[in-house]
């Protein structure tokens, strides 16, 4: 008798995910990847540059995207999400419910001629809201599945019973509005892994930013808002502009630990924004070399590989001012630049700056929709609710069989994600194979 092989699951398609996908299917073994967003790609596709070598995110991304899409031993569930888990290490089942998304797959081609004549101007989330996008989408430009996706919640047929006309414009009739959410269950699932990444703390809580101007003044951005201006598919085409005047900023002001390392909001460093801040200097440095970056930060942590390097060259070759600080206050003035009262913790001086723009290193924080992920897969959360994992075992989690790997259970920078990619899939494939 056929004994069935086993395959893996893996929950979340960011850069951590795809690696222990690609790692898994290149040993020969099955893997279904289930991704929640219409592509895959997570965070780093929304990067623009990646410390500590600056490189291209989306050219380092895009050849794993396609190898993950590609690989005859990957079959990607994207729009999808884990909603039954059911047995025990070696033999898992699981439910997963694949979202409508109203374009037949297998026939869009992604030539976007339903998007342009789509009338609904919608938030794009990808932007982090900092352009609009149609109901009828692409998620982002280089995203695998290269197909559109309908905004069901934005879409005038959804919503109104009227319009239609990405339907008559479609040359490929790819636009299904009568699509249906499907469940699908798969059986002999050998091991799971969990990569659901991260979110922002201004996603889920906007208050705390409050305190900095952010919501109220015009040219106090976060840092992932930055990295879209920064880049070249971002809303701005790559030239940094203000949102209040639409002017070059001559002067930026980096502010770190905002939300992290607080007791009030987040006790926990989120780890990688000393290093992502000083990137983020020196590619608006690249952009105009006038311009003067002030970093304002509690205490450094650049522990990597040529980190401290990397800090050193943003000292000396990208004018960038570390100040040792406590923020007191921002303001702005009646051109709406900010201005910001500051303790430099070096001399015991209150000073105060005038700059042209704030960035702010906002907090990393567990994924939306950990805690009912975890019930599903029987897996124990820390205090914090990232994964629960034992010290110096990181991709061990509570339960026999399900791995994790990236900043699903800590903040992390995309190598130590990699890393532990491969890690989790190693075990993984332990398992599997039995041993
Ligand atoms: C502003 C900023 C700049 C940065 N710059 C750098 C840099 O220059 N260099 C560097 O090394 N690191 C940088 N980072 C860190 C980097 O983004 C992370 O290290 C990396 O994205 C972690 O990858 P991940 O796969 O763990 O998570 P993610 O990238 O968050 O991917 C997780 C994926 O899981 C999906 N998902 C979530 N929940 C579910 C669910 N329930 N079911 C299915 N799918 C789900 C998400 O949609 C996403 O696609 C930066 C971070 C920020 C905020």
């Amino acid at each position: 008798m056929d004994i069935p092989s086993k395959s893996a699951l893996i929950i979340g398609g960011g850069i951590a995910g795809i690696q222990a996908a690609l790692d898994l299917a290149d040993m020969g073994i099955q893997v279904n990847m289930v991704e929640k967003k219409p592509c895959i790609g997570g965070r780093m596709a929304q990067l623009d540059k990646t410390f500590p070598t600056n490189d291209c995110s989306i050219c380092i991304l895009a050849p794993k995207l396609s190898e993950c899409y590609r690989h005859h031993n990957i079959t990607l569930y994207s729009y999808s999400e884990v909603q039954k888990v059911e047995g025990s290490a070696g033999n898992f089942s699981a439910e997963i419910l694949k979202r409508a998304r109203f374009i037949k797959e297998d026939a869009c081609i992604n030539c976007g001629l339903c998007a342009e004549k789509c009338p609904m101007r919608v938030d794009d989330e990808f932007d982090r809201e900092l352009r609009k996008r149609r109901a009828v989408y692409m998620y982002y430009l280089q995203g695998v599945p290269s197909v559109m996706t309908i905004d069901k919640e934005k879409c005038l047929w959804f919503t109104k019973n009227a319009c239609r006309i990405c339907e008559k414009t479609c040359e490929r009739d790819a636009i299904d509005f009568d699509q249906q959410d499907e469940t699908i269950k798969i059986n002999n699932i050998g091991s799971i892994i969990v990569a659901t990444g991260y979110n922002l703390i201004e996603d889920i809580n906007k208050e705390v930013l409050k305190n900095y101007g952010y919501g109220k003044f015009r040219n106090v951005l976060t840092a992932l808002e930055f990295e879209r201006l920064e880049s070249a598919s971002g809303p701005q085409g790559g030239h940094i502009k203000r949102f209040s005047d639409n002017e070059t900023p001559k002067k930026i002001a980096f502010l770190q630990c905002i939300g992290s390392r607080s007791d009030r909001v987040e006790k926990y460093c989120s780890s990688i924004c000393c290093m992502y801040t000083t990137k983020e200097a020196m590619i608006a440095y690249e952009h105009d070399n006038e311009l003067e970056n002030y970093v304002f930060y509690i205490d450094m942590r650049a522990g990597g590989k040529g980190f401290q390097s990397f800090l050193k060259r943003g000292e000396n070759e990208y004018n960038i001012k570390y100040i040792k600080s406590k923020i007191a206050q921002i303001t702005i003035d009646e051109k709406e630049n900010p201005i910001i009262v500051y303790e430099n913790l070096d001399t015991g001086e209150v000073k105060q700056i005038q700059v042209d723009l704030v960035v702010l290193a906002t907090c990393i924080v567990p994924p939306q929709g950990i805690d009912k992920l975890a019930e599903v897969l029987g897996i124990e959360l820390n205090d914090y609710h990232f994964i629960k994992t034992p010290p110096f075992i990181s991709v061990e989690t509570s339960k026999n069989g399900i791995f994790t790997c990236g900043c699903v259970h800590e903040p992390m920078d995309i190598p130590r994600s990699v890393a532990e990619a491969s890690g989790a899939a190693a075990r993984a494939a332990e398992v599997i194979r039995g041993g």
